[in-house]
Formats: structure tokens, C-alpha cells, sequence
């Protein structure tokens, strides 16, 4: 019945899977037939703390009781406090702007730099260099900064200025006199979870500090403890002009930040959003903040990743001629299928078995599960994965 309103009325923008889930708890998902499901994937790397956090769903729910919404003409204490958690975690000296998703977050950086192109450049600069297979939203600037050409049929013309670089080796060749920003993934997470090499990362740094080009890092699928640290550029040990997060930062809420070393950039009025930063997303993130840096640093977190490998580790073994290689960091991991047929069999196995994976580039099976998982559903979503490479033909 649902599946049928759902064709009629909700445009078809993906290849849906009409399961219909109910209730959800820690990484355990149930559909209206009882079924359990382990959740691997976390709403794409959303549900960073698992579903229905009892602290999280408290913090919502109080903060409902209070006040929702005013708008960004008036002070929003949590907004306030978000921000200096933020900052204050990322040990960067950064301002925050806060929007509704990643792509938002990503048009905020990419107006960042345009304006301190058009403002310190002379002459102007407004290049924005990315890397193909990378991945930045629907929008149509976000689009056109996806350096992959598949994504542009249709919907031109396109903003000027976007160039892509084949790998990080060939990104210095094309910086030019008009080149303001790069934008990276430190890992790729849409392109197929391939991480950046570090040494690589930090030169790159150098070559753009040395001409003033900023650096712009898209940690909306690597940040907020993904990688194991708050951000993917504290684990590469790098200091980017411009930081952008979302998915994971609110546990389920919609929030993105665009974060940034350029304080001042912008004046009231270059930049705003109605939702962006209410109090309603805002106590959500704050409550997901302090709950996974109190698992930081209780060591709980990195113990977790090392049983998370473990299992990969152990899968690779058995599956060797299904498994090519494991990539990505932390929790934001893959196993290179041998070819986009077998990998399409292991998700649909997946599913059958209960539990859900991902798909990521042409031949990736891509785990993002909640980032406090525990040892137990993760033995047990293993167990079924196990099953699934089992029933491959
Ligand atoms: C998901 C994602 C985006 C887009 O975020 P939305 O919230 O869907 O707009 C941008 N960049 C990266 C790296 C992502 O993983």
C-alpha cells in the first residue's frame, strides 16, 4: 500500500528498496514484519551514535518542549555552543556556519573562497580545483564541483571554474594564476572509499600555503569521528582553510557546518539560511558531540575500530579470490568486490540475510555502520555478511 503511494506521489530519484522500517535501536533496524536487520551503513553515515540514542532522542525532545526555531536574526544559544564544541575539538582556529546538509556546507565553502578570491586577488581568482571520483552534492554548483562526468548530463549550463584533476599527483600542474581553493576528500567516500595518502596530503598543503590557495577539506562523509579522530584532517595532521561536515554531526538530524580559519570573510548578508543552526539541530549535535568524545577518550572508540578490521581482516582471508583489497580508514571501510555483478549478488545476499551494506563506486561493498556499534552487532551483522559471500555462486 505504501510502495504504491510512494510511486504515485514521491519523485523517483532512487532505486528504492521497499522495505518498510519501523523502529530502530543502537544498530538494530525492524521492518513492519518483525524482521531484524543489522544497519551497517547508518543512513549513509548518518546515525553516527545509532538510531533512537536515548540521549539524543532526550535532548530532541526537551529542546522541542522549549523553542524550536527563531531564526538566525536572533542569538541561538545552542547554536552558539556548537560552534565553540566544534572548534574546540577540532583544535582549529575557526569560525562555523551552519546549514542543513552537506552540499549546503559545500556551497558555503565554495563561496568562501570565491569571495576571498574576489576580495584578496588581483588578479581575481576563482578556480576551484577537485578530483575526479570525487563526490559533493546535488546542487548545481556542489554538481559541478563532482569531478565525475556522469553526474553532469542534463542539467546545464553549469558555473564557470570548476577543474578537475585526474589523481592528487596532477593537481599542482593545473593551479593557475586564477586557481583560489582545492577541494578534497581525504577519503573518497561516493568514489569507492580510497583514501588519500598522507605524505601526499601534507605536500599538497605546503605547495597550496606557499601560493595562497586554499584548502578546502569535504569531511561531510570522514568527519565527526569517522576515521577514528574528529576530523579526517587531525588524522592526516593537516590545517585546511576550510572544513565543511554533515551527516554524522547530528545523528539524524539535518545540520551541516561549513568551518573556517577565515574569520571574518564574510559580513552580514553575503551568506544565511532559514533553518540552518536552530536550536531543534543544534542540542541534537551538541548531545552526538559529547557522547562520542567521551568514547574517544575513554579509548572505547579506537578498540572498536580494531575489532571492525578484524572482521574485515577476516573476511579477506576467506573470500580471497572475491576480495580484492580493503580500503578506506577507521569506520568508512570497503572490500574491492572482483566486479560490479558479484558485488550487486553479495548486497541483494545481504539484504536477504538482514543485514544492510552499501555499494560505493563501481565494485565497492562499503561499510559505514553507527560509530558506536558494539562488539556484538558487529559479530553478529558479520556473521550474516559471512553468509552472504557464502551463497555467491
Ligand atoms: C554525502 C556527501 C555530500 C552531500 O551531502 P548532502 O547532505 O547529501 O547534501 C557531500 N560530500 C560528501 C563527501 C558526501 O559524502
Amino acid at each position: 500500500m505504501f510502495e504504491k503511494m510512494d510511486k504515485n506521489f514521491v519523485l523517483h530519484t532512487y532505486g528504492r528498496n521497499y522495505v518498510n522500517f519501523i523502529s530502530a535501536k543502537g544498530s538494530v533496524i525492524k521492518d513492519d514484519k518483525g524482521n531484524e536487520f543489522i544497519d551497517l551503513t547508518a543512513g549513509i553515515g548518518v546515525v553516527s551514535v545509532g538510531h533512537s540514542h536515548e540521549r539524543v532522542t532526550k535532548a530532541i525532545c526537551e529542546q522541542a518542549e522549549k523553542i524550536i526555531h527563531v531564526s538566525n536574526l536572533f542569538l541561538i544559544e545552542p547554536q552558539a555552543k556548537l560552534a565553540k564544541k566544534l572548534v574546540e575539538l577540532s583544535g582549529y582556529d575557526m569560525r562555523c556556519f551552519f546549514s542543513n546538509s552537506g552540499a549546503e556546507a559545500n556551497e558555503g565553502a565554495i563561496k568562501i573562497a570565491r569571495k576571498y578570491g574576489e576580495v584578496e586577488g588581483k588578479p581575481k581568482r576563482y578556480k576551484v580545483i577537485t578530483l575526479e571520483h570525487s563526490f559533493h552534492g546535488r546542487t548545481i554548483s556542489t554538481l559541478k564541483a563532482t569531478g565525475q562526468a556522469s553526474m553532469h548530463n542534463y542539467f546545464g549550463p553549469y558555473p564557470d571554474g570548476f577543474v578537475y584533476a585526474k589523481t592528487m599527483d596532477d593537481i599542482e600542474a593545473l593551479c593557475d594564476d586564477h586557481t583560489i581553493a582545492v577541494m578534497i576528500e581525504l577519503v573518497q567516500g561516493e568514489g569507492g572509499v580510497e583514501s588519500q595518502e598522507k605524505a601526499k596530503v601534507q605536500k599538497l598543503e605546503k605547495f597550496l600555503k606557499a601560493r595562497d590557495i586554499l584548502l578546502i577539506i569535504d569531511e561531510v562523509q570522514t568527519g565527526i569521528y569517522r576515521t577514528g579522530e574528529l576530523f579526517a584532517s587531525n588524522l592526516y595532521e593537516i590545517n585546511p582553510e576550510i572544513i565543511t561536515v554533515a551527516k554524522g554531526l547530528g545523528g539524524g538530524v539535518p545540520i551541516g557546518a561549513v568551518m573556517t580559519t577565515l574569520k571574518d570573510i564574510f559580513n552580514p548578508g553575503d551568506h544565511g539560511s532559514t533553518f540552518g543552526g536552530n536550536y531543534l539541530v543544534c542540542a541534537a549535535a551538541l548531545e552526538v558531540l559529547d557522547i562520542l568524545e567521551d568514547y574517544k577518550n575513554s579509548g572505547g572508540l579506537d578498540e572498536a575500530m580494531l575489532y571492525f578490521e578484524k572482521h574485515l581482516e577476516k573476511l579477506a582471508e576467506n573470500y580471497p579470490n572475491e576480495i580484492q583489497k580493503e580500503v578506506g580508514l577507521g569506520f568508512m571501510r570497503g572490500l574491492r568486490i572482483k566486479d560490479s555483478e558479484t558485488l550487486t549478488a553479495l548486497i541483494k545476499n545481504a539484504f536477504d540475510e538482514k543485514v544492510l551494506v552499501l555499494k560505493a563506486g563501481r565494485n565497492t561493498l562499503r561499510f559505514l555502520p553507527p560509530i558506536t556499534i558494539t562488539k556484538e552487532e558487529l559479530d553478529e551483522g558479520f556473521k550474516r555478511v559471512e553468509i552472504a559471500f557464502s551463497k555467491l555462486s
